[in-house]
């Protein structure tokens, strides 16, 4: 433990070490055709995707937002549309809503898995004048509650489209894959998510033949055929680079999920051997001050996107500095719930409406997982941040 090391949070070197002469011929390959907009690679990585997802259908798209973006758009989400969202998520799950001039309608979200509460949903439900869609987020890589959402689905009559944006490769309670019970699931490829381009890049699966087609032609402008334009489209296009490169990329996809799992349990252990417990029991349950992950049982798969700890507010900032200093790279995610930041500050969120989402905001902290990490880096980040907690418990447990 005396030993300074240096574990960033995310290591893409280290990835891009293990397949660069797989990178590069497939680049060249398409270099060589000069074909860089749509083509047969995109129909190649949708169908890849659409296989590897278990849906009918994928359309590529330029990011994980326009993918959000595109779904809403396919069903005609406009001006005074609700959408029910979590607040404890990425930017980009609400923008892409209130970019159409609809309305994020908040839910707060269970703490042991940090996913938007299913029972909540349904009382906000029966509260939308004109409800549209229903967004649940797999946050950090582990499924939402999709049996429980689906049945509100069917209630309220509205369809379910999955955030997916973490979770590509994630199961969920029934074993199934994320992405592919909802109406329309939205993936990203940011260089940061588990399966990452080099740049933006995202796609849509569905097993609904019209919706594809109605989503990959509003990724074109809405030109279907070329310069007819029946519906109002964007430039929403993935890269034929960026295929290429995912292409390479899945097909080490579910073994760099396997490390990063591998990796999961190898913290949990160091931690509960320090005495701390899942987030399954609550930070005032007592024990050590430190809540792993809780993992859903199989055949669910986490994909671990995210480690994600949580530890007593009071020391959370200061242990993330604490790491820093040591040479370990930490990250919150996310410090502001959506419906407390100020541009949605016009639609009356106050703090107090989301306890749950507001607390995680507070005391959560995202643990380096990347596939590459050596034994040697998982000990030194769990005894660093164990020993951090030891000497700064007596504050929190007082
Ligand atoms: C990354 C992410 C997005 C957006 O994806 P981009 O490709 O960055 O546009 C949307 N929702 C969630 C939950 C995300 O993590």
């Amino acid at each position: 433990m005396s030993e300074k090391m240096t574990v960033p949070l995310l290591d893409l070197k280290a990835q891009y070490a293990t397949i660069k002469a797989e990178i590069a011929a497939a680049l060249e390959e398409v270099l060589e055709t000069q074909w860089f907009i749509m083509g047969p690679k995109i129909v190649e990585l949708e169908k890849a995707i659409a296989e590897y997802c278990q849906t009918k259908f994928a359309v590529g798209c330029a990011s994980g937002s326009d993918a959000i973006l595109l779904a809403l758009m396919a069903n005609d989400v406009g001006p005074d549309s609700e959408i029910i969202c979590p607040s404890y998520t990425f930017f980009a799950t609400a923008g892409s809503i209130s970019i159409l001039g609809a309305r994020p309608v908040w839910v707060d979200i269970d703490p042991v898995t940090y996913n938007m509460d299913p029972e909540l949903t349904r009382k906000v439900a029966q509260q939308c004048t004109n409800l549209k869609a229903i967004m649940p987020v797999h946050l950090y890589g582990q499924a939402a509650d999709l049996d429980a959402f689906l049945k509100i689905g069917q209630e309220f009559n509205v369809p379910i489209i999955e955030d997916a944006a973490q979770a590509i490769g994630t199961r969920d309670r029934s074993g199934t894959p994320a992405g592919s019970r909802g109406q329309i699931g939205c993936f990203s490829f940011f260089p940061t998510k588990n399966l990452g381009g080099y740049g933006d890049g995202g796609i849509v699966t569905t097993n609904d033949e019209a919706l594809a087609e109605s989503m990959s032609i509003l990724r074109v402008h809405g030109s279907k055929p070329k310069y007819h334009h029946h519906v109002r489209g964007i430039n929403a296009r993935l890269d034929a680079l960026q295929a290429a490169i995912l292409l390479v990329k899945l097909k080490h996809l579910d073994s760099w999920h396997d490390q990063r799992r591998g990796n999961a349990q190898s913290y949990n252990r160091l931690f509960h051997d320090a005495g701390a417990t899942s987030s399954a029991t609550p930070l005032s349950g007592g024990g050590f001050p430190l809540r792993t992950p809780h993992q859903l049982e199989p055949p669910a798969k986490h994909i671990f996107n995210q480690y994600v700890i949580r530890v007593p507010g009071e020391i959370r900032d200061s242990l993330r500095e604490h790491l820093r200093e040591a040479g370990v790279g930490t990250e919150i995610y996310y410090p502001i719930p959506l419906h407390l930041q100020k541009c949605y500050a016009d639609a009356g969120g106050r703090e107090g409406d989301l306890p749950e989402s507001e607390l995680a905001a507070k005391e959560t902290l995202a643990l380096p997982i990347y596939p590459e990490l050596t034994s040697q880096q998982i000990e030194y980040v769990a005894g660093t941040t164990i020993s951090y907690i030891s000497q700064h418990a007596a504050v929190c447990t007082s």
